[in-house]
Order: C-alpha cells, then structure tokens, then sequence
C-alpha cells in the first residue's frame, strides 16, 4: 500500500552514546504522527545522511532536522549530505525536491517554531513555579555560532517572544561562544532575580555540568548577592516539544506514495536469503521452525543462557560492544555478544536495521551494479567547516586514517578502489562501502592536526 516515511535527523556523536538519545525519543513521539514509517539519521552516527534516504521504503519522505536553530548543519550540511540541490535558509513550509527517485520535503527546524516559546515558559516554571514579573529577568542562552549568524535567530526570536509576555522585567539572549556572553548575564539583568533557560536540544554534559559552573552558579537555584539565579532544564528534552514537531510534520505537504522498487527487492531479497540461515558481518540471522527469525551474535551460535533483547531496544543494545564502548559505525567489529532477539518475519528488517543500518539497500544496490562509489577525492571536496582541512591529505594520511579505521570494519572500502566480488545477499561475506565514513574524515582530520608517530 502506498505510504509515507518520516526522517528524523540529528547530530550524533563520534564519541558519545548520549548524544542521539533526544533524536531518538523524538522519533519515539512522532511514531503517533500519522506516517507509515518512522526512521533516525545522523551526522555522526549510522545510518549517516548519506545512507538515510536508501533506507526508506516509501517515495515521500518528510524530513525534519531535529534541530534547536537555523544554521551550518540545517543550511549546508544535511541538504547536501541528503543530495538536495538547496542550499542556505530554508523557506516557511520546506523545500521540496526529488532526490533518486524520492519525493524529499526538508523542513526548517522545530526550534524556530513560535510554539517553541510556550515549551521555555514551561522551562521557567519547572525550576522557578512562580516569580515577581517586575523584579524577574529571563535569559536565553544559546551557543551563538560566528560562522552563520542566523543560528543566533531562533535564540534571539525566543527570547524576543518571551519578553512580549509581560512576564519578565528584561529578556536576554546570551551565547557561550560570543558576544553577549553568558558569562557576562550579571551586567544584562541589573539587579533582578534572573531565571536561565539552554535554548538547547539535548542534555549534554555541556548543559549540566560546565556550563553552570562557568556561570558560577553552584545549583539550579543559587542565591547570589541578594537575589535568586535559576537555572533551567534544556527546552528540547521536555515533553511538550512532541507536539510541537507532530504540528511541523504534518503541516508538510506529503502524500501517500508507492513502495520503492530498489529498497522493497533489496528486502525480498535479504528475506529470502534469511530463511535459508544468514551470516551479516558478525550477526547471525536464524529461521524459526514458528517463521520467526533469531538473531545473535555468530560466535555466540549454541549458547543458552543468551539475554533476550527486544526489538524496540536492539539499536541501542548493539550500539556498545562489550566493554561499553559507543559504535557509531556499526559495521566496525565490536559487535557485542551474549543477546538473543527473536523477532517476526515482519519485523526482520526492522531488526537488520537496527543492527547494520542500511547494509541491505547497499548490498543490494552493489549487487545490481547501482551503488554508486564516491572517489575520496570527491568526497574531500564536499567537506566545510572544521573538516575543510582534509582537502589537502595526502594520498598517505589517507591510507594511514584506512590502516587504523577500515582495518577494523567488516565494510569492504570500494571508495579507495578495493575490489568486492560478492555480497552477503549474492553468496559472498562482503560489505560494501561506497564512500568514506564521516569517522574516516574525522580521523584524518586529526592526523593532518596532529600526525601520528
Ligand atoms: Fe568502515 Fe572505512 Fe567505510 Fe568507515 S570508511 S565505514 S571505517 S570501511
């Protein structure tokens, strides 16, 4: 039946598990939005930008960056990452565009919504349930970014929208990384009791730790030179932001379309596949007498006593290996042992996806002969701001960023012209990777910053 999919796309971390854990409640709450499928992307984490779209099974896809601001990421990086041709500030009501044969509709981000302004006064409440409007200033703080100054807007329009309550004295929009300085809130809030708000979309250990601390402030609510500082929880953890991004993805003008051919054939095929016993990279893929499907680690084949893991908690619980280690690249070996999931024949690609997003489509695709392969050079070209740098690698720092990164990742690098006979889905073992990983990038990024002995 035809469909719609929802992409929720954030962040992510290299480094940290946490990081995606907002993006993924989102998605979570926008299960109830009235989409037929609802999946996660990321910068930093799989399955990456460059991935997502090959995932979705439907042709209309609505995609919102789960974003607090207007800026680098939802301006330049995430449309040219998903290959839309638009580029700079997205107009009210999206842009629309077809992408590989996907209708795309790219939203702005919800932090820019006027809703938002009700989500900060709940904020406010939260850490301070009532305050003197004439004695009470409020202050926004935002990250402020010199590289775009419209990622100040949505911080600055928050702020400008609060004060028109008449509920504060003053509202301030302060930043930590430039001018007006939070640091500074003392000398924009005269004498007043003063309640902060992180204008922030996640609960970072940025949020909760140094960023009071920087402040001097030495809890949520501080006593200082007579008067009383509150500091607030983040506006984009709160509850009441779900229907904020509910409104937005159904303002989008998506409508029902057919299946992808490309993406149903990948699964039919990986279907098939499975029912004979499947090995993906080092996950085992079981028929069921019942028609379920097992999966477990292949290592961990005839062991009892293997944690039953469900399917709504397989992405994160094969999202660690087993020392703790986050896995932002799931096919790099790590894999974790000792699990068990059992799911329905109707929940297996749910499952392989959360496991190795986006393997199947690209093994199928390879297959086909139409998984197209992005040369490094290519892909050097594409990279802006902190990772502008890798342009000029050397074809050794490269290769050095390989050894220590491909080495370890079942995924064959087609990118830097390795060969790949055949797939997991045509009889081989083999896992295509068409293009670096934003891992790779990173690491030689820090190999031209600091060269390795
Ligand atoms: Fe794996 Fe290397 Fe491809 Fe990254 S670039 S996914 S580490 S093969």
């Amino acid at each position: 039946a035809p469909g719609r999919t929802l992409l929720v796309l954030g962040h992510g971390s290299h480094l940290n598990a946490d990081s995606a854990r907002a993006v993924h409640a989102h998605a979570r709450t926008l299960q109830g939005a009235g989409f037929d499928e609802v999946l996660t992307g990321f910068w930093k984490e799989e399955p990456s930008l460059r991935q997502v779209l090959r995932t979705a099974r439907y042709r209309e896809v609505t995609v919102l960056p789960a974003f607090i601001s207007e800026g680098y990421f939802t301006e330049e990086v995430i449309p040219r990452e998903l290959g839309l041709s638009h580029q700079g500030r997205v107009p009210d009501g999206g842009v629309t565009e077809t992408v590989a044969g996907r209708t795309v509709h790219y939203l702005r981000p919800y932090g820019i919504h006027a809703a938002m302004t009700g989500v900060l006064l709940d904020r406010a409440r939260e850490v301070c349930p009532t305050w003197t409007p004439e004695r009470t200033a409020l202050v926004v703080l935002g990250h402020g970014t010199r590289r775009n100054p419209r990622s100040k807007e949505a911080i600055e329009a928050a702020a400008r929208r609060a004060g028109a309550t008449g509920l504060f004295a003053h509202a301030a929009a302060l930043y930590l990384d430039e001018p007006p300085h939070a640091t500074d809130w003392r000398e924009h809030t005269g004498g007043l009791d003063v309640i902060m708000v992180p204008f922030f979309a996640s609960e970072g250990w940025h949020t909760l730790d140094t960023m009071p601390a920087e402040l001097g402030l030495p809890g949520p609510v501080s006593h200082l030179d007579g008067r009383v500082v509150s500091y607030a929880r983040p506006v984009g953890t709160h509850p009441a932001v779900g229907s904020v991004l509910t409104r937005l993805v159904q303002e989008a003008p998506a409508r029902p379309a057919p299946v992808d051919a490309d993406h149903a054939a990948a699964w039919a095929a990986l279907t098939t596949a499975a029912e004979g016993g499947l090995d993906v990279g080092e996950l085992r893929v079981t028929p069921q007498p019942d028609g379920a499907f097992a999966l477990h680690h292949a290592a961990d084949a005839g062991e009892s006593g293997l944690t039953r893991v469900p399917l709504d908690d397989l992405a994160a619980w094969t999202g660690r290996d087993n020392q703790g280690e986050h896995r932002p690249i799931r096919t790099r070996r790590g894999l974790p042992r000792g699990w068990l999931a059992r799911v329905p024949r109707e929940h297996l690609r749910a499952a392989l996806h959360a496991v190795y997003p986006a393997v199947t489509e690209e093994a199928h695709a390879w297959d086909a002969g139409e998984l197209p392969v992005t040369p490094w050079a290519e892909t050097a070209a594409r990279q802006s701001g902190r990772y502008r740098p890798v342009r000029r690698a050397t074809p050794e720092t490269v290769q050095a960023a390989r050894e220590r990164l491909c080495a370890g990742c079942l995924r064959t690098p087609l990118w830097a012209g390795e060969p790949l006979a055949a797939t997991f889905l045509s009889g081989g073992t083999g896992l295509p990777c068409a293009e670096a990983c934003t891992l790779l990038v990173s690491d030689v990024a820090h190999l031209l910053e600091a060269p390795h002995p």
